[in-house]
């Protein structure tokens, strides 16, 4: 070998050298620079979806039970200041709405029972408090929906007290006279006992109180009290206050859905006349036609207790005793049912609440896809999304009511403030899946698959706001459907509720359409090759409309 060639072998080795190290460099630079890369499809993929922010109702809210949320003085209780220190964490899962369990004096813990409605419960914290969070939420675009329960009031209530006490005086051979005790009027008084009445205690009269006796109804009809309504109601929209969720709305007229109808009627109109754009959710735990008839009253949203619970639609359809393909037909059918009562209504899909089990629980040998793809279904129907404290992580609570209101379970350090006591009465509630806390770095949590599907659902204003039409795509295990409106991206989602991969041939569906998002229970990849989508068990792709 001549020295230059010698030379230029080692000119050849010495460029080698320097040009690897240049890459090791800029290597290393890139993945100091960005996250780890993960091997959750769903989070590359999905990294380019932002928000696409609508002035409207259709949201996705999120409940919190206040007495078990987050507790900010050390007392044990949840507070106001406690839910507006979690306001980053609600957003960031992507909730542009919260509903706050009642928050006026009350004399338990749940405060279904109202003393006061103009104040807010000194466990809770001061008006002053609410106001604040009232602004805070607003400053972020998260609007605040009240708890109004006005079907009973509490025994305590000074209205309740003051007709009691005129009844304890009136002799018992006179008729009472509202004029000269207007409270009289408030609740509904007989001399009969009657079903869902209870005694009034040293005194031959009864009253009507439909869950128990600490909870007297009031007379929705008597025009003194709506007048007392629709104070309380300007009052709170003087506030802030973006809407109302109605408690209890099948008891207001006990057995008399018109009547019902009419009182709902009256106060929807009431709230528009003093706010325009309020939203009215009401509870009717009932079944479709029963909601089908009170969604003629024109209240914007009622929720949708066919889907919810262990009994429910998506339950059902989650363990295969409905088909797939069944579980849009139904979607469709309800939709059209209630939107013959109300062409205007929204609908108010949700899984779980306080009055029901926890969806952990339904399925014992779940390690997480089967919670995770009932709150596909759930989140990515239309309509305004409720989703229970605590079912982002899965939280498991049964039995007696206090077991369904378990402290949110934020971390396992015992020194965490935040963490509530929990109602009194309540078992020891033992949890399935980890604390938001480990959840929060596990690519595959239960709580990074909400904020992926609630991020996919904002990015595509047409999941909640379209009307739903079938694809010929679905079979018994894959769901499949388009979300269609004339001022929006249209969109088709495609969910495997299998275990199993299963492949969909795209030829006849989807023209011009591209998959926008993916959403993955496991590291199994979803692919596309040319008209052929292959999707792992548990799996979710959505397509969206080609920009043109
Ligand atoms: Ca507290």
């Amino acid at each position: 070998m001549n020295r230059k060639k010698l030379f230029s072998i080692i000119a050849v080795l010495l460029l080698l050298v320097v040009s690897g190290a240049a890459v090791l460099v800029l290597f290393t630079k890139r993945n100091q620079n960005s996250a780890p890369v993960s091997a959750v499809q769903m989070f590359s993929f999905n990294s380019g979806l932002e928000h696409e922010k609508r002035d409207d109702a259709y949201r996705t809210t999120y409940q919190i039970f206040v007495y078990s949320f987050c507790d900010s003085n050390g007392d044990g209780i949840g507070d106001l200041n406690g839910i507006r220190s979690k306001l980053d964490y609600i957003q960031d899962l992507g909730f542009d709405e919260i509903w706050l369990t009642p928050v006026h004096p009350s004399p338990t813990y749940h405060k279904y029972d109202v003393t006061d409605y103009y104040g807010i419960d000194p466990e809770f914290g001061s008006l002053e408090d609410y106001d604040l969070l009232l602004k805070e939420c607003h400053e972020r675009g998260i609007r605040v929906l009240m708890d109004l329960v006005v079907n009973h009031t509490a025994y305590a209530h000074e209205w309740f007290q003051k007709a009691s006490d005129y009844l304890h005086e009136l002799p018992s051979d006179w008729e009472p006279d509202p004029s000269y005790c207007p409270y009289f009027d408030y609740y509904q008084f007989s001399r009969e006992p009657k079903d869902g009445y209870a005694p009034l205690q040293d005194t031959n009269w009864y009253y009507e109180a439909r869950f128990w006796s600490g909870m007297p109804d009031l007379n929705l009809d008597s025009p003194v009290v709506r007048e007392e309504i629709q104070k309380i109601a300007s009052f709170w929209f003087g506030r802030g206050v973006d809407g109302f969720r109605l408690d209890a709305v099948t008891s207001y007229h006990t057995g008399d859905p018109e009547a019902n109808v009419g009182f709902m009627k009256w106060f929807c109109q009431t709230c528009r006349t003093l706010k325009p754009d309020c939203y009215i959710v009401g509870e009717a735990w009932t079944d479709r036609n029963a909601i089908a008839k009170l969604y003629e009253s024109g209240i914007d949203s009622l929720f949708d207790f066919p889907f919810a619970g262990n009994d429910g639609i998506i339950r059902n359809t989650i363990s295969h005793s409905v088909k797939a393909s069944d579980f849009v037909n139904v979607m469709i059918s309800l939709d059209e049912q209630y939107r013959s009562s109300n062409p205007g209504y929204i609908d108010a899909p949700f899984y779980t609440n306080h009055d029901i089990a926890r969806s952990a629980g339904y399925y014992a040998l779940d390690e997480g896809p089967e919670t995770k793809m009932a709150y596909g279904l759930s989140l990515l129907m239309s309509g305004n999304s409720f989703v229970y404290y605590g079912e982002e992580i899965g939280m498991k609570g049964s039995g007696k009511d206090e077991n369904k209101r378990a402290p949110m379970y934020w971390s396992d350090s015992p020194d965490d403030s935040d963490l509530c006591a929990g109602p009194p009465d309540m078992d020891q509630v033992k949890m399935k899946f980890p604390s938001v806390a480990d959840q929060m770095t596990d690519d595959l949590s239960i709580l990074n698959w909400f904020r992926e599907v609630i991020s996919v659902r904002n990015a595509f204003p047409v999941i909640a706001r379209g009307s739903i039409e079938a694809s010929n795509i679905s079979t018994d295990t894959v769901a499949a459907f388009y979300k269609v409106d004339p001022e929006e991206r249209n969109v088709l989602i495609i969910i495997n509720l299998g275990d199993e991969e299963t492949s969909c041939d795209l030829s006849s569906e989807a023209d011009g359409y591209s998959m926008v998002a993916v959403l993955n229970t496991s590291e199994e990849w979803i692919t596309l090759e040319e008209k052929t989508l292959t999707l792992p068990g548990h799996s979710i792709a959505v397509f969206a409309e080609d920009l043109s």
